[in-house]
This record gives C-alpha cells, sequence and structure tokens, in this order.
C-alpha cells in the first residue's frame, strides 16, 4: 500500500469481509436528481453506483411485455422466477441487462415509468429486489439510490441523503430529457406522471418511500449539479478519516 493513498481504498483493500465497507444511501421523490448526485459522488470517490430504481423498471418492462397483471399472485410469483437482471458499470452510466438483453433505454420510456409503481408496491417484487441490492452491498463501498435505501436496505448506512425539490422543476428537468430523446411527451404529462409516482411510493404499505430519521436533507430546487456533489461531499469527509 502505497504512503498516502486514499483511506477509503485502504479500508476496502484492507478487510472487505469485516463489514467496513461504506454505504451511501440517496432516498427522495421522483426526478429529483438523485441518480445525477448518485454518479457523480460514486464517481469522485471510486465506488460503485448502484440504480435501485432500473431494478424495478426492468421487472415492469418484464411485466409488461408479458402481461403480468399485478393481482394475480401466481402468476407474479412465476414472472419473479424468470427475470434476472444484471448491472454491468461503464463510465458510471447504468447499464442493466434483463435475461441477458440490454433494456437501459427501454425502461426509460412512458410506459414503463406509468407502471412501474404499481410493480414495485407488491411485496414479493420488494423482498427480491432488497435481497439482491442487500448482496451487492455487503462488501463493497457503494452509493445506492432510490426510495427506501435508507430505510429499508441499508438502515445502517453511514451516509443517508433526502432529496427534494420544486415539483414543478422537477418536472421541467425530466421532459427537458425525455423530449431531448425525441419521446413524445408533453410537460402536462410528465408532471401528472411524477406526481402519480410520488403519490403511490408514498402512500404503498410495503417500505414507502419516507426520510430515514437520520437522513440529512438537500433540497437541490436552486443548486447546481457541482453544489449538491460540494454538499454530500463535505458530509462524506467524516466517514474517510
Ligand atoms: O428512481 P426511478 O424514478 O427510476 O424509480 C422508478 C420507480 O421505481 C419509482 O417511482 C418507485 O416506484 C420504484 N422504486 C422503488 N424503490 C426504490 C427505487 C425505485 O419503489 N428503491
Amino acid at each position: 500500500m502505497p504512503v498516502g493513498a486514499p483511506k477509503m481504498i485502504f479500508k476496502q483493500y484492507l478487510c472487505p469481509s469485516m463489514g467496513s465497507n461504506i454505504v451511501i444511501a440517496i432516498d427522495g421523490y421522483s426526478s429529483c436528481g438523485k441518480s445525477t448526485l448518485a454518479k457523480a459522488l460514486a464517481k469522485k470517490l471510486q465506488f460503485i453506483y448502484i440504480d435501485s430504481g432500473a431494478m424495478y423498471r426492468a421487472v415492469t418492462l418484464y411485466f409488461l411485455r408479458n402481461n403480468i397483471n399485478v393481482h394475480d399472485e401466481f402468476a407474479v410469483d412465476e414472472a419473479l422466477k424468470n427475470i434476472h437482471l444484471n448491472f454491468h458499470s461503464r463510465d458510471y452510466e447504468t447499464h442493466i441487462t434483463l435475461n441477458e438483453e440490454e433494456v437501459s433505454e427501454e425502461i426509460r420510456h412512458m410506459p414503463v415509468s406509468q407502471n412501474v409503481s404499481q410493480v414495485s408496491a407488491l411485496r414479493v417484487v420488494r423482498q427480491e429486489m432488497v435481497k439482491q441490492q442487500q448482496r451487492m452491498g455487503r462488501s463493497k463501498n457503494i452509493v445506492m439510490d432510490g426510495r427506501d435505501i435508507g430505510t429499508t436496505v441499508f438502515p445502517k448506512a453511514q451516509l443517508k441523503i433526502f432529496m427534494t425539490a420544486d415539483p414543478k422543476i422537477r418536472a421541467e428537468r425530466r421532459y427537458r430529457e425525455l423530449y431531448g430523446k425525441g419521446e413524445p411527451i408533453t410537460l402536462e404529462e410528465v408532471f401528472e406522471n411524477l406526481a402519480h409516482r410520488d403519490y403511490l411510493d408514498t402512500t404503498r404499505h410495503e417500505s414507502p418511500l419516507a426520510r430515514a430519521e437520520d437522513a440529512v436533507i438537500l433540497d437541490n430546487t436552486g443548486l447546481t449539479e457541482e453544489e449538491q456533489l460540494d454538499f454530500a461531499l463535505e458530509k462524506v469527509k467524516p466517514l474517510l478519516g
């Protein structure tokens, strides 16, 4: 180990099996910039970035393609047995495969966005995803973003950030992103979708979206990406020793 090597690498290198890895949990409402911050933070710290929402989206895509009725418990159980998800990290962008097929683009389209909150409210779906997420964070330094990371997936995460932003600003950001990709959609439709997902995500029975008591709040309505990263890095500093 060279002198002056960053401490986080030292810790990871020294005792990966002793639970000394660092987990940073970023939760919050739809389209508040969680993944942008999580990616930037992971890149800066050389941690692994995991987009938990992509997993729920990929499951939803499978349900849509195979006409799985969310009220049919047997069909849902069978579907889950046939779903194999994998992350491939390239340049800190999310690359997810569903049964070996790259679906990273398709899971961002509106049909998935319009159904994902119904699928992710199912207990069996959450149990399976949480199990996989916990496995990924068992021995590695990770930044994971989602809705229940600080409350359910990693309640002992060393740093929890809860993000929020003005709903109109969130809708405009998301609209620009989707419009830029050629998705035929209006600002009103995006606004409605975000509001609907937030409603379902916060009111569902199974691990609803909520701020963990020990999470720091980051309202990024008027903040640049750089300012958000600085805020998070300040909070991370004490963890790196
Ligand atoms: O993060 P993203 O907007 O891609 O997530 C899509 C949906 O997946 C959310 O609206 C929510 O219904 C679900 N989700 C969840 N728990 C997570 C991450 C996402 O229920 N940890």
